[in-house]
């Protein structure tokens, strides 16, 4: 199954999905579910550069685009997947034009009734048949409460889910925009970083996290030039070049706009500045294409600083000296990274 998200994760890729679903004229089908899932998550980077594409025309995605995409980049590993959507989807569908129609059917059946009383009670010496009046009645009156009653449930249920988008928005960890943590997120991971009881303690050297922070060169100018969509396709590119080096027990994050910091909790400060060169060289290497009918291509470079943690400290001194290496970083000229003396 390709699809590992944790409930808060794809409970969250819900809620990104729905609007950019809704914005769009495509019939919102399971299929286009698995578009828009899959494009907000990040997962698919070739779905993503496809979409933007096409979005990049500025005009809303049709029908045949998003089947054109779905087969294209999601179809071949999502058919199981897309079938347990539909089946979902169907059977919510299903059991609410079920009772629909059971009171649908009552309500004919009530008219006749009425109509059959109306016609003989016009006729000489005619009696109204009050039992089938009767029958008639709690027979419909039982359809129409039970189709309150699952009304009722079915409003629950969407109560319950809308509840749990909100929770799942506001205790988000991960940035919408590039799936990476967010700041959030890392607070987090640093704070149980930083706490966990020392190696120490067992007769083991304390771990030493190290802090490696990224900011995009001149990307004012990047959106100035190409364009806010664009720069966010920037940010992506950078987002998923740190995605596919950073493993293990290290995090990713999208600090804030055009900013990013690797956490890595136990790799020594040349580790950290490695690492760190590698992403450099990754991103000046890297295109990234306009899309659409221009031929353009930006060249992206970033700035990094480095260091690594002194036992005691606090975790803003720890996040403001990696702060001051970038800043050195960018002072010495950008697309370069400066290591931190601690
Ligand atoms: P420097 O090399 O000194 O970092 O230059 P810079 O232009 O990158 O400088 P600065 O950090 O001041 O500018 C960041 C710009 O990033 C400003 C803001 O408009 C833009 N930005 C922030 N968040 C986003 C975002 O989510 N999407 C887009 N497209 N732009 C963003
Ligand atoms: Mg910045
Ligand atoms: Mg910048």
């Amino acid at each position: 199954m390709k699809y590992n998200h944790s409930k808060t994760e794809s409970a969250e890729y819900l809620r990104l999905a729905l609007p950019l679903m809704s914005r769009h004229d495509a019939p919102l089908h399971p299929i286009s579910y698995a578009v828009w899932y899959e494009y907000v998550s990040g997962m698919n980077r070739a779905l993503n550069e496809a979409v933007d594409a096409l979005t990049a025309r500025g005009t809303p995605l049709q029908k045949d685009d998003i089947e054109a995409l779905f087969n294209r980049h999601v179809a071949d590993i999502t058919n199981e997947a897309a079938a347990s959507i539909s089946h979902e989807f169907q059977r919510i569908v299903g059991a609410i034009s079920t009772s629909t129609g059971e009171v649908i059917k009552e309500s004919d059946h009530f008219g006749q009734t009425l109509l059959d009383i109306e016609r003989n009670s016009s006729l000489p010496g005619a009696t109204i048949d009050i039992k089938a009046l009767i029958a008639s009645t709690q027979s419909m009156q039982a359809s129409t409460s039970s189709l309150k009653t699952k009304l009722a449930e079915s409003q629950r249920e969407i109560e319950a889910l809308r509840e749990e988008v909100t929770r799942a928005r506001d205790a988000s960890l991960i940035d919408a925009l590039t799936g990476l943590t967010n700041r959030r997120g890392f607070d987090q991971a640093l704070a149980a970083c930083l706490g966990s009881p020392g190696a120490a303690d067992k007769g083991e050297p304390a771990a030493q996290p190290c802090l490696l922070m990224c900011d995009i060169d001149h990307f004012k100018r990047v959106n100035d030039t190409y364009g806010h969509l664009f720069g966010d396709r920037v940010i992506r590119a950078v987002a998923q070049v740190l995605k596919e080096n950073v493993k293990g027990r290290d995090t990713a994050v999208r600090y804030g706009g055009e900013e990013f910091i690797v956490l890595l909790p136990d790799t020594p400060l040349d580790g950290a500045r490695a690492l760190g060169e590698k992403l450099r060289r990754t991103i000046e290497g890297g295109r990234i294409k306009k899309g659409g009918s221009e031929d353009v291509s930006a060249r992206i470079t970033i700035s990094l600083g480095a260091t690594r943690y002194i036992p005691g400290e606090s975790a803003a001194l720890f996040i403001e000296r990696a702060d001051k290496a970038l800043y050195a970083a960018k002072n010495g000229g950008r697309n370069q990274v400066c290591v931190a003396a601690a």
